[in-house]
C-alpha cells in the first residue's frame, strides 16, 4: 500500500510510494532520483548493476516532474533527505511530464511572480510554495474553530446583490436577466440582518470583490474576508475576540506547522502578545506629521502615513476613535461627540489587516446617516426594514485573509498566498 513520504523512515523495511520526480542525476552506476509528494522528498537510489532490466528501462524513460509510483526497500543513510533512501524492486511512471519544463519546480532558475502564476500548476509544486498553502489552511481552520468553539454560527450570505454595501464606486456590474445587479464587495449588511434575525454571533469565511482600479502588492480584485458580528457587543468586545483570533491563528501556525515553518526560512515565527496596543486616530496622524507626512482631522490614513505609524509601534494595533466623517453609514458615532465614532483598524506594521465597529442598530440614526453620506434610503429598504422590528445592539469586523497570511508569513505580495490570484490585469488561469 502507498505510503507518504514522510512516514518513510529508516524503521520501514518496506516501502511503496508515488510522486513527481523532483531531481535527477546519473552518476555512471548509480541513479539517484529525488521523488516528490505533498509530504516530503525522498532519495530513491537505483544501483544499476543490482535492479531488475524492467526497473532500469522504466528509469529511463523518466522526465523531471513525471509522476512515478515504485516499491522497494528503505535503507538508512546519512547524506539523504530525511536520512533514508529507498531501492526500487519495482518502479512505474504513471504519467510522464514533457520536455523542457515551462517552469524549474526545484526553484535553481528563479522565476518571475507573473510567469509563475501563468502555470501556476507546476509553481504550486514547489516546497515552498506548497508550504504557504498548507500555513494557509491551516490558519483558516484555526479561525473556524475557534469561532465555532465561542457559538459562533458560520453562515453564507449571497455574493450577486441588487445594492453596493457602502455606495461606493468599487464595484463589479454583472448582467443579471434584465435587472441591475453586483457581485458583493462585503457581506456587511447582510451580517447585520442576521443580527435582527436573532442569530446573536455569525461568521464567514468567503469571497469579497472590489473593483479596485490600481495594481499595489496589498490588493486583489477577488479576496476572501474573514467577517463577524456579534449582537449585545460593542466594539471593545469586537476587538478583544479579534485579537485573539489573530493570536490564536499563530499559536496553531506555530504549533502544526513547523516544517512548512522551516521551508520557508521562519524559524522565529513569534506569537503576537494580547492585548495589541491601542492608539486613537487623532495621535496616528500626530505621529505621521510629526515625521513630516502632515495630515488633519478628516483625512485618511495615507499608505506613507501607515508606514510611518507601523514603525512608530513595531507590533500589530488597533486605532479607535475614527472621524465619523470617513467611516460607512453603519458605524455607531459617539454619543457626547459624534464627530467621531465607534470604529476601529487593526493594524500591522506593514498595512490594514481589519476594519470593525459597533453598528449603528438604531432606525432613525441610521437612516439620517445614510442621507448624510448622500446615499439614496430607498436603495436599502431590504436592510433598513430588519432595524424597526428589534435589532439589538451589535459589533463585528472584517478581516483579509490574505493580509493576515501575507503579513505572518513576510510576502512581499499578497498574490503569494491566492492559489489563482484575480487583480486587474490577470482573469486567468
Ligand atoms: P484598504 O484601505 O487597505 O484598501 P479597506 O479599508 O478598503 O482596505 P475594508 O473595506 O475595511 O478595506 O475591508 C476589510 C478588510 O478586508 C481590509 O482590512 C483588508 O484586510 C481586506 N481587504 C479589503 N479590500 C481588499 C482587497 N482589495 N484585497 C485584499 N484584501 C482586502
Ligand atoms: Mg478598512
Amino acid at each position: 500500500m502507498r505510503i507518504p513520504i514522510r512516514d518513510v523512515t529508516p524503521a520501514c523495511e518496506r516501502a511503496e510510494i508515488a510522486g513527481w520526480i523532483h531531481e535527477e542525476r546519473d552518476l555512471g552506476g548509480l541513479t539517484f532520483l529525488l521523488v516528490r509528494d505533498r509530504t516530503g522528498i525522498l532519495q530513491v537510489t537505483i544501483p544499476k548493476k543490482k535492479v531488475s532490466p524492467e526497473v532500469l528501462a522504466a528509469i529511463k524513460k523518466t522526465s523531471r516532474e513525471s509522476v512515478i509510483s515504485c516499491e522497494g526497500i528503505v535503507k538508512a543513510i546519512e547524506k539523504a533527505p530525511g536520512g533514508r533512501e529507498l531501492v526500487p524492486e519495482t518502479f512505474n511512471v504513471i504519467s510522464h511530464a514533457d520536455t523542457p519544463l515551462p517552469l524549474d519546480v526545484s526553484e535553481k532558475v528563479p522565476a518571475e511572480l507573473d510567469t509563475r502564476l501563468d502555470i501556476r500548476y507546476l509553481d504550486l509544486r514547489k516546497p515552498r510554495v506548497n508550504a504557504i498553502f498548507l500555513i494557509r489552511n491551516v490558519a483558516l481552520r484555526a479561525i473556524s474553530e475557534y469561532l465555532w468553539d465561542h457559538h459562533f454560527i458560520q453562515v453564507q450570505t449571497p455574493k450577486i446583490v441588487a445594492a453596493a454595501t457602502e455606495g461606493g464606486t468599487e464595484l463589479f456590474p454583472l448582467a443579471y436577466f434584465d435587472k441591475e445587479a453586483f457581485l458583493n464587495q462585503s457581506p456587511q449588511l447582510y451580517k447585520q440582518m442576521l443580527m435582527s434575525a436573532g442569530f446573536d454571533r455569525v461568521f464567514e469565511i468567503g469571497p469579497i470583490f472590489r473593483a479596485e482600479e490600481h495594481n499595489t502588492v496589498r490588493h486583489l480584485n477577488e479576496a476572501i474576508s474573514i467577517d463577524i458580528e456579534m449582537s449585545f457587543a460593542d466594539e471593545l468586545d469586537a476587538m478583544k475576540l479579534l485579537e485573539k483570533i489573530v493570536s490564536y491563528a499563530h499559536l496553531k501556525i506555530a504549533d502544526i506547522c513547523s516544517n512548512e515553518l522551516t521551508v520557508l526560512g521562519l524559524n522565529n515565527f513569534d506569537i503576537p502578545n494580547t492585548p495589541f496596543p491601542r492608539i486613537t486616530y487623532q495621535e496616528a496622524i500626530d505621529i505621521a506629521t510629526a515625521k513630516g507626512e502632515i495630515l488633519s482631522f478628516g483625512d485618511d490614513l495615507s499608505t506613507a502615513a501607515e508606514k510611518i505609524v507601523g514603525d512608530e509601534m513595531g507590533t500589530m494595533y488597533f486605532i479607535t476613535e475614527w472621524p465619523s466623517s470617513i467611516r460607512p453609514f453603519y458605524t455607531m458615532p459617539f454619543t457626547n461627540n459624534p464627530e467621531i465614532c465607534r470604529a476601529f483598524d487593526m493594524m500591522h506594521p506593514r498595512m490594514e489587516l481589519s476594519s470593525g465597529a459597533q453598528r449603528c442598530h438604531i432606525y432613525d440614526l441610521l437612516m439620517s446617516q445614510i442621507k448624510a453620506k448622500g446615499l439614496d434610503p430607498d436603495t436599502f429598504e431590504f436592510y433598513l426594514n430588519p432595524f424597526r422590528y428589534g435589532m439589538p445592539p451589535h459589533a463585528g469586523w472584517g478581516l483579509g485573509a490574505e493580509r493576515l497570511i501575507m503579513t505572518m508569513l513576510n510576502l512581499q505580495n499578497i498574490r503569494e498566498c491566492v492559489l489563482f490570484p484575480r487583480d486587474r490585469h490577470r482573469v486567468s488561469p
